[in-house]
Parts: structure tokens; C-alpha cells; sequence
């Protein structure tokens, strides 16, 4: 039975296995099919080759004798009667005939088996018969015949004919049983191809199986399992290599995704619980309508938080959702940072920090940023409002923009507030992850400010980048594609 496999479509496929079996096998019978035609082709050409000079050798020297020594019956008959060596296989007889058509002399028994009237025509006097003529005799003798002219010397001389036959059943059977062996070589062959095609291809496809079987124990809770790459052929190599990269970045994400989870329930449980325990403390007795409104307006606090926290997450899903699109336009993005500046400024002075559009470098150069404004204003203000929660009395936030040689726009945010220690850079895109939130006076911040930020450069094809010293500033840099 040949094995189907079935490919993610549903229809049958051929297994790589019966693919190379089938090739294999087809080749090794198509090379044992040739070569065996072409042996017994070889052999069979080679006897009627033979027989067929022996043939023309005897017409020759009979017509030698007959020129010579015309009467010399001794000599005469010798030749006619000459038994071919005993590894021969075929039996020689000759005939010499007069001009009336008379027998002159024959070989014995020779009228039996081939009788005159069987001959072709004779080849002319300086002629060699091109090839011997076969027919079948009356007793079913298969005959090699060749006829030619002589011409017989001295006083008597006249014109003679040759009559040389080859009895060439013993060839024909031989020819016939070496046919025979052939084909069962040949049978033979096929089934050994078949055979040693099925073992070939079942082993050359064994490393395939293997890793198929250690793919296939690799499940959510052993992610940690790779295939290494020193164990497989060279030709494997490569896709276990890509197989552990793909497993590698499964099993991060995996992990991020499980922490993420964690860090989503314990971020709504806290405000919850806040909420339950606040509600229950105030219900426990009768209170004053003063005391019911402080508890709503902190209730209101909380609602804020996690609308926010919410809205974060809604925005982060569908940014990374395939179907979410940017509304692209053509913008100078000093004109929204302007506006960003004067929407925080409020904020600024309250803290004690400046905030301001730092000058670049060619104020007059066009600014061209392809990407949407809305868009755009959330990740700078993230940002802004990052760099001044961060940044404590006295300090500054300088934003600024732009443009490489190659028309990509950057534009960056810096602080000279408390900057991130260097084992945190790495992380603080994730969701939910905060350094140390106790480092902020201001604790509302939810983790989710910087991963916003990505998603939306990632949506622009473009790019976010960190730099930052503890204690002397951090400074975010947003790269958008020209
Ligand atoms: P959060 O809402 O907590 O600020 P973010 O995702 O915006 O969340 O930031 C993640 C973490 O990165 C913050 O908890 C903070 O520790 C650190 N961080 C971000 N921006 C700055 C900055 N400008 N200076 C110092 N630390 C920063």
C-alpha cells in the first residue's frame, strides 16, 4: 500500500519516501532494461557477424580450389565435408553445382536439409555475398544460405555454383535461453531496485523522522526544547537552526504572554479589591452625605485608572491586530510638538520643569513626516509625559527633531531626570513592566506608556530607541521611515 499524507488543504500528497522509491526504482530498472537489450542486441549481431564471414571465408577458398586444382576431388572434398570445430555451435554444409545444375559434390546429408531449390541467387563471379540469406528449412532447421559463382581452371573449366549453408538452431536456442536469463535478470532487478529503493529512501528520510518525533514531543510546557544542530545532516542543519529560532522566540513570547497575563489580573485585582474595600468599610454603618461623596470621588479616581488601563490595552490589541491600519499623511512635525509643549507646560511649571523645543541644527530644513498626526501625538505625549513624571524640580525636557541623509526623521524627547539603570532598557517596552514604581512620586502609571509607544512605530515601519544614565537623563528617540 502506498502511504498518502495529507497536506493542510486535504488533498493527498505523495510522502518524500514513495517520491524517491518510485524515482529510484524507475531509474534502476530504465539502466538494467537498457543495458540488457543492448548485451543480448551485442551477442546476437556479433554470431550473425560471424557466421556470415565464415560464410564468405568458405566462398573464397572453395573458389580458390576450384581454380587451382578444379579436379582434385580429395582436396574438393575435404573442404565440403569440413566439420566446423567442435565449440561451434552451428553446422557448415556446401555444395558445388555445374552449369546445367547438376550436384558435382555436397556434403552429406546436405539434400535433406537444404535442398538446391531453398538457395537465394548467386553472387557474381568477383563477388562476396553481402550478407547470408536465413530460411527455415523443411524439417525446421534454421539456415544461414549464402549462393556465389566460381569458376572452375584448367581444361574442364567452366562456371560452377557455390551453395554454403550454416545450420544455426543450436545459436538460436542459445540465443533464445540467453534471452530467457535475461529476463530474469531482469525480474530479478526490479525486485531488488524496488527493495534497495524503499531501504534507501527509508534511510536517507530516518534524521526527517527523528526530528519529526522530536517536534512533535514539543508542547507549551517544553518549550525549552530545541533540536541543537550538531546531530543532523548537513541539509537538516539549516531548518533545525530556523526550528530553534522559531522555538526561541515561541518560548519569549510565550513568556511575555504569561506575564503579561499575571501582571493584567494583578493590576485589575488591586484597584478592584481598593474599590470592594473601600465600599464595604463605607457600608458597614450609616455616614454622613459628605462621607458618601468623598468615598465616590475616590471610587471615581479608581474608575479613571482602570478605564485607562482598559483603553491602553484595547489600543494595544488592535494595534497589533493584521487589520489595523495608519492613516498616513504628509506633516511638519514641529507644529505638533508645538502643541504637545503647550498642552504639558501647565504640568511642567507646576513640577519645576522647563520644557522646550530644543533648536536643531537647520531650523529651515523641511521637516516631513509620513504618518499619522494622531498617532504621532499619542506616542509624544507618552513620551513627554514620561520624561516630566521622571524628572524632578529644577530639571528640563527638550524635545527635538531631525533628518538623516537617507530622509528618515527622528524625533526625540530627553530629560536630565533619574534615568533607567542598564539592565531595565532592555525591558521597559513590555507591557506592564515599570522599573521600580516607587521611584516615581507620581504612582498612576500603568507599564503600558512605552508599549503603546512601540506598537505605534511599529505600525509605522519605523523604529523607537533608548538612551539613558541613571541619575543623569534618558533620552527616546522615534525613527520614522522616509
Ligand atoms: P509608566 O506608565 O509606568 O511610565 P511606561 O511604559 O511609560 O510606563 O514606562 C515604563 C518604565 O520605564 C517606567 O516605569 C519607568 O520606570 C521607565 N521610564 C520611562 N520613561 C522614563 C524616563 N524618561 N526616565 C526614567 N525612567 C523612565
Amino acid at each position: 500500500m502506498i502511504e498518502k499524507v495529507q497536506d493542510n488543504k486535504g488533498r493527498g500528497a505523495w510522502s518524500i519516501k514513495w517520491r524517491l522509491t518510485v524515482l529510484y526504482f524507475v531509474s534502476a530498472f530504465g539502466i538494467l532494461l537498457i543495458s540488457t537489450v543492448i548485451l543480448y542486441w551485442v551477442l546476437a549481431k556479433r554470431l550473425v557477424k560471424e557466421d556470415g564471414q565464415f560464410l564468405a571465408a568458405k566462398i573464397g577458398l572453395l573458389r580458390e580450389i576450384l581454380k587451382e586444382e578444379p579436379n582434385n576431388q580429395d582436396v574438393l572434398r575435404e573442404e565440403i565435408e569440413w566439420e566446423r570445430a567442435p565449440f561451434r555451435l552451428a553446422k557448415y554444409y556446401a555444395r558445388i553445382l555445374g552449369p546445367s545444375g547438376n550436384i558435382i559434390i555436397e556434403t552429406g546429408k546436405m539434400r535433406s536439409i537444404a535442398p538446391v531449390g531453398i538457395f537465394p541467387k548467386p553472387a557474381g563471379l568477383s563477388e562476396i555475398p553481402s550478407r547470408a540469406t536465413r530460411r527455415k528449412s523443411t524439417n525446421g532447421h534454421n539456415l544461414l544460405l549464402m549462393t556465389a559463382l566460381a569458376k572452375a581452371g584448367g581444361p574442364n573449366g567452366g562456371i560452377r555454383v557455390l551453395q554454403l549453408a550454416l545450420d544455426i538452431s543450436h545459436e538460436d536456442e542459445l540465443i533464445f535461453d540467453y534471452r530467457k536469463q535475461l529476463v530474469i535478470v531482469l525480474l530479478v532487478g526490479i525486485l531488488l531496485s524496488a527493495g534497495i529503493g524503499i531501504f534507501i529512501a527509508g534511510k536517507g528520510l530516518k534524521p526527517v523522522e527523528k526530528m519529526t518525533r522530536t517536534i512533535q514531543h514539543i508542547s507549551a510546557h517544553q518549550l525549552h526544547r530545541r533540536l541543537g544542530q550538531s546531530d543532523w545532516p548537513l541539509e537538516l542543519n539549516d531548518l533545525a537552526g530556523a526550528f530553534d529560532g522559531m522555538l526561541d522566540r515561541l518560548e519569549d513570547s510565550f513568556n511575555r504572554l504569561s506575564q503579561f497575563s499575571a501582571d493584567l489580573a494583578h493590576e485589575l485585582r488591586t484597584p478592584i479589591n481598593n474599590l470592594i474595600g473601600e465600599t464595604e468599610v463605607t457600608l458597614s454603618r450609616e455616614r454622613m452625605p459628605g462621607e458618601y461623596r468623598e468615598v465616590l470621588e475616590s471610587s471615581l479616581e479608581e474608575y479613571s485608572r482602570l478605564s485607562h488601563v482598559i483603553e491602553s490595552l484595547l489600543f494595544l490589541a488592535r494595534a497589533e491586530s493584521p487589520e489595523a491600519n495608519v492613516e498616513k499623511k504628509k506633516f511638519d512635525p514641529r507644529k505638533e510638538i508645538e502643541d504637545v509643549i503647550e498642552f504639558y507646560e501647565v504640568m511642567a511649571d507646576d513640577k519645576g520643569v522647563k520644557i522646550s523645543f530644543a533648536q536643531t541644527s537647520n531650523p529651515d530644513s523641511d521637516f516631513v513626516l509620513n504618518a499619522d498626526p494622531t498617532l504621532f501625538r499619542h506616542a509624544l505625549s507618552n513620551l513627554v509625559s514620561n520624561a516630566l513624571r521622571y524628572t524632578s524640580d529644577g530639571g528640563k525636557v527638550d524635545i527635538g527633531v531631525s533628518r538623516s541623509s537617507t530622509g528618515r526623521v527622528d524625533v526625540w524627547v530627553e530629560d536630565n531626570g533619574i534615568g533607567i539603570e542598564h539592565e531595565h532598557v532592555a525591558r521597559i517596552f513590555d507591557r506592564f513592566y515599570r522599573v521600580d514604581s516607587s521611584r516615581s512620586e507620581n504612582k498612576s502609571g500603568s507599564g503600558l506608556g512605552l508599549a503603546i509607544v512601540k506598537s505605534i512605530m511599529q505600525l509605522h515601519r519605523g523604529s523607537v530607541s533608548v538612551e539613558s544614565e541613571p541619575g543623569k537623563g534618558t533620552k527616546v528617540t522615534l525613527s520614522f521611515p522616509s
